[in-house]
């Protein structure tokens, strides 16, 4: 079993109706030492709801007198990523949060419902985006979060301009700046957007991946097989670099349940990386991942390969969240590519690349003949 930072706890989510399956342990719940909820937070339904769950789960609460998070940075950078990632904040979410933005090549549009992860992944692909202490802010104006997302309906200029993947409808991807499933217990959001999904009288799809397990809570959710969850996972001697979140094993058989529970579901292998041995490690992922998913007639499996990268900025930020770590980003060894907004960011080699690439290719058919590779980037 996995050894888990402080703020993990293991009383499973109570959901009486899910679905029987083989026996696993019970998922472990983030419970954060601190929860912070602004006054324009309480002013929504979803907001007193999510105060509830961190109530039920005997959390420190302070109510704040504003809407604006302060004193939030500690003694030192290492007891402010500490407190940060205690903590939790309900607020509401700003405005540009509701103009839904593209999100290549993923889906047409990222619909944000939380920013930030309880979670301590080395890699981790929100270090580059997030400013500030790690803290997780949740959205109180679900409504509203909803409401622009059906806004966006028949507009999409991503997937839905792909003739391979035109048949999904206008997607939204709920993964970009948090994992919905690691807080879905304390916010009760991720179910919220899966049955609004369902009842639209239109083409659409909800994506989301985690490195979560406690999906009991959905199983049983009347989603109209419009929403995909992907699990994100990797070669197991990486699994290491992932603290705080569930076993690879069992990640996997979450996304198994939900296939049983009639969802569509998905592998995120990412971040990849060429180290050594890398064949027989992602030959080992991709046996364990058919063992655990392979003959589920129906599953609608996809596949999405992202290879590892970095900026200057997301270096910066996890080389001070986690001083220690062996996570290779030595920019000498790699290639350079320009972001969509101008930025560097440093990939592998092209050769490398092609490498990894027909290793994936040739590999994916042969033990999940089923699959579909969505891209590899
Ligand atoms: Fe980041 Fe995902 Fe890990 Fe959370 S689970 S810390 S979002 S990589």
């Amino acid at each position: 079993m996995q050894t888990l930072p402080a703020g993990f706890l293991s009383n499973g989510s109570a959901n009486k109706d899910a679905r029987p399956t083989i026996n696993l342990p019970r998922p472990k719940l983030w419970r954060p030492k601190r929860v912070f909820v602004t006054p324009s937070a309480l002013e929504w339904e979803h907001g007193h709801a999510m105060l509830a769950r961190a109530e039920a789960l005997g959390c420190e609460i302070v109510r704040l007198k504003a809407n604006r998070l302060v004193r939030l940075a500690g003694e030192d950078p290492r007891r402010t990523y500490v407190d940060a990632k205690n903590t939790l904040a309900i607020v509401v979410a700003p405005p540009a949060k509701l103009h839904l933005q593209p999100i290549p090549p993923s889906a047409d549009w990222r619909l944000d419902l939380a920013e930030g992860c309880p979670a301590h992944c080395q890699y981790c692909y929100l270090a580059g985006s997030l400013t500030g202490p790690p803290v997780t802010r949740v959205y109180a104006n679900l409504p509203e979060i909803l409401s622009a997302a059906e806004r966006h309906l028949d507009r999409g200029a991503i997937t839905s301009r792909s003739a391979k993947r035109r048949h999904e409808g206008t997607t939204f991807e709920a993964s970009c700046y948090t994992d919905p499933l690691g807080i879905e217990h304390l916010t009760g959001s991720l179910a919220e957007t899966i049955r609004y999904f369902a009842q639209l009288d239109a083409a659409v799809q909800l994506r989301f991946t985690s490195k979560f397990d406690a999906v009991e809570p959905l199983l049983n959710l009347d989603h109209k097989r419009r929403t995909r969850m992907r699990v994100s996972v990797n070669a197991p001697s990486l699994v290491c670099f992932e603290g705080g979140t569930a076993g690879l094993r069992t990640r996997l058989q979450a996304a198994r349940r939900m296939a049983e529970a009639g969802y569509r579901i998905g592998l995120t292998i990412a971040p990849i990386m060429p180290m050594g041995g890398w064949r027989e490690e992602y030959q080992t992922l991709l046996d364990l991942a058919a063992a655990t998913l392979g003959e589920r007639p129906g599953a609608d499996l996809t596949v999405e390969l992202i290879t590892h990268r970095f900026t200057a900025g997301s270096k910066e930020v996890l080389t001070g969240w986690y001083p220690g770590s062996s996570l290779d980003m030595d920019e000498a060894t790699r290639a350079q590519k320009r972001t969509k907004y101008g930025s560097l960011k440093y990939v592998y080699e092209p050769e490398v690349m092609r490498q990894m690439r027909d290793f994936f290719m040739a590999e994916l058919p042969i033990r999940l003949p089923d699959a579909q590779v969505l891209y590899w980037t």
